[in-house]
């Protein structure tokens, strides 16, 4: 596919969406198939020149209907989504120079006055929502974590690694393949993480698995780029740790799916009388010991419990003790809807996973209940929720929403990039 310019007519459905600002455009979207774009020799240079990579990827002219042109993408022939919209000016052609913009505007979003100061963990570029396909770029104190998922961010790692290396001063980046969107994406494995140095040295020994040290809301954490989950450290739910650490102060709480006991452990430092911290993994439950080693937090007051918390909330018994012990409970599930054909499987495990919760916890209780599922809207959580409360038989209110932070931008008329949802709950 290198080097040649496509021109992609859209269909007069698959247009609005486009028009409006999404960036994705499936397959069936496409008027007919991709044609090579009669563009004049240096217009050609531009989209090819200075090290960009065109491989499983092609550059392309986007059209509307009737043929005119009306912005640039990235075709893919791999791929279901066969087209990932890069800009919606048409008069100038995209290059090298147009992806360091994005990049460099990505990165000068993060200075955001509502970050706890004492936290140098958040993501730095969040894919199509900061208008890069493909690619997911978080700051873990001095390093740098790429998690790819997009063959065009993929196979221009190289050059996106140094741009990130000169705009941030990061010491080193680590790089993830998310292999089975690359798989998709018509990237063939194996796949492996590779880590670059200052100097732009791909180094010999990825140090993926090794622990760094991360500051997040004014306490310290080791964070596991490659070895842990996601890019190592769910830099997310920085906003919703610090507020329910507020809410928590002489209160007993519950962290279920503690992963390294992200909520519990703030909750434990804002004042919390007692955290019980669970989750299934005995990796993620190591981590959450050594960090309560070094914040210094009081082992008395923390309890590791390992085990499957659908059954623990069942059988109402967590750790030592039952749920009606627990002034705030959070549940913060891995993604029970892994896409959007199993969204009705994957809302009945939200409905019973709380109704589990709210049947047993305590008359006026908290519940911090989220779903990190992208195929499950807010609403949709939200009706979940509501058949859980009148299986439980109880009264629930809404106190508070909770969402992805501003690290971690939805554009209006992107709503796919929402997929943290949460609410504070009350139950009577
Ligand atoms: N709340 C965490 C992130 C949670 S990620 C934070 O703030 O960082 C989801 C976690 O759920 C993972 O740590 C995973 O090990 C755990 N998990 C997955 N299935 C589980 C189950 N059935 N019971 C208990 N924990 C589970």
């Amino acid at each position: 596919m290198s080097n040649q310019i496509l021109e992609i007519r859209l269909s007069p459905k698959g247009i609005k969406p486009v028009r409006n600002g999404h960036p994705w455009v499936f397959r069936n979207a496409l008027a007919g198939r991709p044609v090579p774009a009669s563009v004049p020799e240096d217009v050609v240079r531009t989209v090819t020149g200075n090290g960009l990579r065109w491989e499983t990827t092609g550059p392309a002219i986007v059209c509307d209907p009737t043929g005119t042109p009306i912005g640039w993408g990235i075709y893919n022939e791999a791929s279901r989504l066969a087209l990932r919209m890069i800009t919606r000016n048409s008069s100038s052609a995209i290059h090298r120079g147009t992806f360091t913009s994005l990049i460099r505007d990505s990165i000068s979003r993060r200075d955001d006055p509502r970050r706890d100061p004492d936290t140098d963990v958040f993501r730095l570029l969040f894919g199509e929502a900061d208008g890069f396909p493909g690619l997911a770029v978080d700051r873990l104190g001095d390093a740098l974590v790429m998690e790819i998922s997009g063959a065009f961010a993929w196979e221009n790692r190289g050059w996106i690694v140094q741009d990130f290396l000169r705009l941030t001063g990061a010491q080193r980046i680590l790089i993830e393949p998310d292999r089975e969107m690359l798989d998709r994406d018509g990237v063939p494995g194996p796949l492996s993480s590779e880590e670059h140095r200052g100097e732009g040295e791909a180094a010999a020994e990825p140090a993926a698995g090794k622990a760094l040290i991360v500051r997040e809301n004014g306490l310290s954490w080791y964070a596991e780029p490659g070895g842990g989950q996601k890019t190592g450290f769910y830099c997310d739910q920085q906003v919703n740790r610090r507020r329910l650490g507020e809410l928590s102060r002489g209160l007993s709480v519950l962290d279920g799916f503690c992963y390294q006991g992200g909520f519990g452990l703030t909750a434990l430092s804002r004042g919390a009388a007692r955290v019980t911290c669970a989750d299934s993994s005995a990796d993620a439950l190591a981590i959450v010991e050594r960090n309560r080693a070094l914040q210094g937090a009081d082992a008395d007051r923390l309890e590791i419990v390992r085990g499957d918390l659908f059954s623990m909330l069942r059988n109402n018994a967590v750790g030592a003790g039952s749920l009606e012990r627990y002034d705030l409970v959070i549940l913060d599930p891995p993604k029970l809807v892994p896409a959007r054909h199993h969204r009705d499987a994957g809302l009945r495990a939200y409905k019973d996973l709380n109704m589990a919760a709210m049947r047993k916890m305590r008359q006026g209780a908290r519940l911090a209940t989220f779903s990190c599922s992208g195929a499950v809207s807010r609403d949709d959580f939200r009706t979940a929720l509501a058949w859980a409360a009148a299986d439980a038989g109880r009264v629930v209110r809404i106190e508070e929403l909770f969402s992805q932070g501003p690290d971690h931008p939805v554009p209006l008329h992107f709503p796919e990039a929402e997929y943290l949802k949460g609410f504070l709950l009350r139950i009577h």
